[in-house]
């Protein structure tokens, strides 16, 4: 159930928290100024003041088709892809080299920008890299209950093995439940061990399958761009064990990747939208902000009207910078993404003057 601070309660109806707290003093209630009004107390008090109070406490899921998808709405969805392993093993450059190949073979002339997620095709087939290489982004996004990555690519260096941050990107994706495939890179490198990192990675039980286990691992070289497309296979392989899946035809859910305030455009958000399509015009609701999609591009810069499930997109329209993780929902209704907008701010403060405020008993009689 909802509620609201008697502070707020007070300012949004133009008087004093004080006279507020003796008028519920009256209805035999003790209260402080931070204290959450249920909603029934709230419409007595706001009625007692002349105003009628509309319970806009809506339970987003219940606007957002919440339901689980029936099996025939489903339809096959491109896996999203995050790349780890340990500092200076290839990571970025793995990134650059597979997106740099796959640009080429596409579309010409096509400007890549950064938004923090790109996809590529093999075969008519796409995959969605989340470019935010590093373990920060992973674990910061799974800390606020983001579950975004389908696959994990460890990259290890050829000669350098298994070390610390490698070690951590594999408990990660292990706790995270995520499948992670191996990519041994630098392979071209005259010191490359390959056999000695597939030993390596035993100890953590990933047994390569040419050695009879199950985990995927393909020799590469971001540099020399050796068995970028194999990997790439390897990828769509096992998307295809996992079944992945999504409802495309209903409003859209998803999660903020990257998001900033840019100066002539406001807020730009990328979104990789998890169910549903996302479509220009949608209403909005990004953690605190609502807006509505004004426009959407994709990592080539290019203007994009509808964008379905594991596509990442870069949005204008909102009315504030989201956090990464955020939950995205679109809305049909205006009126309602900025209800909800404007419920989890009150909360926010209301979380956020709880922790400040030492506000006691006594001061406020005194105050009184
Ligand atoms: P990250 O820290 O994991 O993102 O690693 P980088 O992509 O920045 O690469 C670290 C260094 O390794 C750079 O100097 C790269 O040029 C080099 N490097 C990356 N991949 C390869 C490769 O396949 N072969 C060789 N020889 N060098 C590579
Ligand atoms: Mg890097």
């Amino acid at each position: 159930t909802e509620t609201i601070s008697v502070g707020e309660l007070a300012k949004r109806m133009g008087i004093k928290a004080t006279d507020l707290i003796k008028s519920l003093m009256k209805m035999g209630m003790m209260v402080t100024i931070n204290h959450a009004l249920d909603f029934d107390t709230a419409v007595i008090l706001a009625s007692e003041y002349g105003y009628e109070v509309e319970n806009v406490a809506v339970d987003l899921d219940e606007i957002h088709e919440s339901a689980p998808d029936a099996p025939e709405t489903l339809i096959k969805r491109p896996p999203v892809v995050t790349i780890m392993g340990h500092v200076d093993h290839g990571k970025t450059s793995l990134l650059d080299a597979i997106r740099e190949a796959n640009v080429i073979a596409g579309e010409a002339g096509g400007i890549t920008q950064h938004i923090g997620a790109y996809d590529v095709e093999l075969d008519g087939r796409k995959i969605t890299f989340l470019d935010t290489p590093g373990h920060e982004a992973f674990t910061a996004m799974r800390a606020r209950g983001a579950k975004v990555t389908d696959i994990v690519i460890l990259v290890v260096a050829a000669d350098d093995g298994v070390m610390p941050q490698t070690r951590e990107a594999i408990n990660h994706s292990k706790a995270a439940g995520v499948p992670i495939i191996v990519a041994i890179n630098k392979i071209d490198k005259p010191d490359a061990r390959a056999e000695r990192v597939k030993q390596e990675l035993m100890e953590f039980g990933l047994v390569a399958s040419e050695w009879g286990g199950d985990a995927t691992m393909v020799e590469v070289s971001a540099k020399k761009r050796l068995n970028l497309e194999e990997l790439l296979e390897m990828i769509l392989l096992q998307a295809d064990v996992m079944e992945l899946k999504a409802n495309p035809d209903k409003l859209a859910k998803g999660t903020i990747v990257e998001a900033k305030l840019d100066r002539g455009r406001g807020p730009v958000a990328t979104v990789l939208v998890q169910e549903g399509t996302l479509k220009t015009g949608d209403f909005c609701v990004v953690g605190i902000h609502s807006g509505r999609v004004r426009a959407m591009q994709n990592d080539r810069g290019e203007k994009v009207l509808e964008a379905g499930p594991s596509r990442p997109v870069e949005v204008i329209g909102l009315s504030g910078v989201p956090d990464a993780g955020d939950v995205f929902v679109s809305l049909k209704d205006e009126k309602q993404a900025k209800e909800i907008a404007t419920l989890r701010q009150i909360k926010q403060r209301e979380a956020e003057l709880a922790k400040h405020s030492k506000i006691t008993l006594e001061d406020l009689y005194k105050q009184i």
